[in-house]
Parts: C-alpha cells; sequence; structure tokens
C-alpha cells in the first residue's frame, strides 16, 4: 500500500473530486485538475478514499469522494453542468462517471435487506452488505429515458418543460423515463401519447448520452408525426407546438443530445 501511494504521487493523473454534489474545476486549460497529485492538493488532503475509475489519455483518473470541501491548490467547486459542450465528450462523461460513483456511495452505505454496513468491492463498481449471511449486492443506479425527436414534414415538435423553465424558455424534445418491463418503443408510444397526445412512428434510434443529473442514460431517437393533435399534459409540459425549422426558439445547449437530435431533423428534412 505504501508503495502504491508514492506511485500514486509521483504519476500524472486526472483528478476527479467531488463533494455536495460540485467537482473542483480549474477555470483554465481542460477544467479537469490534471498532473502529480502534490501539485494539485495541499498536503494534508487524505487520499485513502480514492477509486480509480477509468483512464483518459492513457492517464489514470481518480474519484476523490469529500464529505466537506476542503481547500484545492487548483480550482474550486462548482456544478458539472458549467462545463457541458466546453470540453470534450469523453472527459465530461468520466466527470458524470465520478459525480454518480460519489452520489451512489453516498447513498449506500447501508444494506436495503438487512440494515448492516456496506463495504465497497474490489473488483467492479458495487457495494456489498458486510454481514456474512445477507450478502447483498448494489449497483449504482442508472435509469434509463427516452428522448425523442419528432417531425411532421418541415416541422418539429418542441416543448417547454417545467422541470427546465427559466426566463430564457428553452424549447426541446419529449422525453421521459421507460417503466418496468417496458421496451424503449413502447416507452416513446406511451410518453408521446401522454404528454401530447400525439402518434408516431417511423421510430430510429440516433445515439444515447449518459446524463448525471442524477444518474439518467438518455437514449435518443427521431420518430415522424403519424396521428394526433397536440394537447398538452400540463402536469409535465407548459407548452408544446410545432415549429418550422427555419423559425426555431431557443434550443438546448450543443453537447446535449436533444441539440444533437433537434440539429439532425434541421439537417436531414
Ligand atoms: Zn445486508
Amino acid at each position: 500500500m505504501k508503495t502504491d501511494l508514492i506511485n500514486i504521487k509521483q504519476k500524472k493523473a486526472w483528478w476527479f473530486i467531488v463533494a455536495h454534489e460540485q467537482i473542483v474545476l480549474e477555470p483554465h486549460g481542460r477544467f479537469i485538475p490534471y498532473g502529480k497529485m502534490k501539485e494539485l492538493f495541499f498536503s494534508n488532503l487524505s487520499i485513502k478514499n480514492k477509486i480509480k475509475i477509468g483512464i483518459f489519455e492513457s492517464c489514470p483518473c481518480y474519484l476523490i469522494s469529500l464529505t466537506n470541501k476542503i481547500d484545492i491548490k487548483l480550482g474550486e467547486y462548482k456544478p458539472l453542468r458549467s462545463i457541458l459542450g466546453k470540453v470534450d465528450d469523453a472527459l465530461f462523461a468520466m466527470a458524470g462517471r465520478a459525480l454518480q460513483l460519489d452520489l451512489f456511495h453516498k447513498t449506500h452505505q447501508f444494506c436495503g435487506q438487512c440494515g448492516q454496513k456496506m463495504l465497497h468491492i474490489d473488483w467492479e463498481f458495487a457495494m456489498q452488505c458486510d454481514n456474512n449471511n445477507c450478502r447483498h449486492r448494489c449497483y449504482p443506479r442508472i435509469s434509463p429515458c427516452v428522448i425523442v425527436a419528432i417531425c411532421k414534414q418541415k416541422q418539429i415538435l418542441l416543448a417547454l418543460h417545467k422541470h427546465h423553465y427559466s426566463e430564457q424558455q428553452i424549447f426541446t424534445n419529449l422525453a421521459g423515463f421507460v417503466e418496468a418491463g417496458e421496451t424503449l418503443e413502447q416507452c416513446i408510444h406511451r410518453e408521446i401519447f401522454e404528454e401530447s397526445n400525439i402518434q408516431v412512428k417511423n421510430i430510429q434510434y440516433v445515439a444515447s448520452q449518459p446524463w448525471p443529473f442524477p444518474h439518467s442514460l438518455m437514449m435518443g431517437f427521431v420518430a415522424d408525426y403519424a396521428s394526433g393533435d397536440i394537447k398538452v399534459d400540463t402536469n409535465e409540459l407548459i407548452s408544446a407546438q410545432w415549429f418550422d425549422i427555419d423559425d426555431l426558439p431557443s434550443l438546448p445547449n450543443v453537447g446535449t443530445i436533444a441539440r444533437k437530435l433537434i440539429n439532425k431533423v434541421v439537417n436531414e428534412v
């Protein structure tokens, strides 16, 4: 263990330092602190709870979960959203993984089956009950969510969501969480009909994006309008309407799967 610690202090690495659901970001460069440990941290920082979460550009990535914000030589604590679209996708995804694992560890301290202490296991990302008669094991929670760009000739259906509401009035695609026992296709038909009263056809998968706010996996699709008039579910949406692709409202940020789907529709119809 001692040799291991010395190696870590000497070797350059990416450091994902998380406290209170915020991450330490540098003001310049690639935002995520990178370098030898001693160059980045005050010497009193304990690294005994560091966890290797992957490799980026041939260098190890470490998560350090803190219960309280401590001073770091370089950088300050900020929300991960503040670098969305500003760093490359792989580095953003690694930061998302760090935040999700931090939340997972902090919310799985005790067994949901017998109440005893849960411990990390070191061969995969999981927490296991310390009770020999139980051994209940939990994995990081991931919530699958479909998001769909719906086309009707040269128009796209976009909505103002209640949970996204801001002064900017960002319009985006319809989306919803997959329910237990449901296929992605069933979820798409159900969610779109519930939220807008619209039926769709020609569903095509486009891409996915981990969305660590707090633990979604967004699965992006495009689909064509089939039938129905818009009738908004006011529990979920403020409004929904067809927009001409040449006259779009304020859209989600570059870097989001929502924007990627909208751009795909705009470029292909
Ligand atoms: Zn247990």
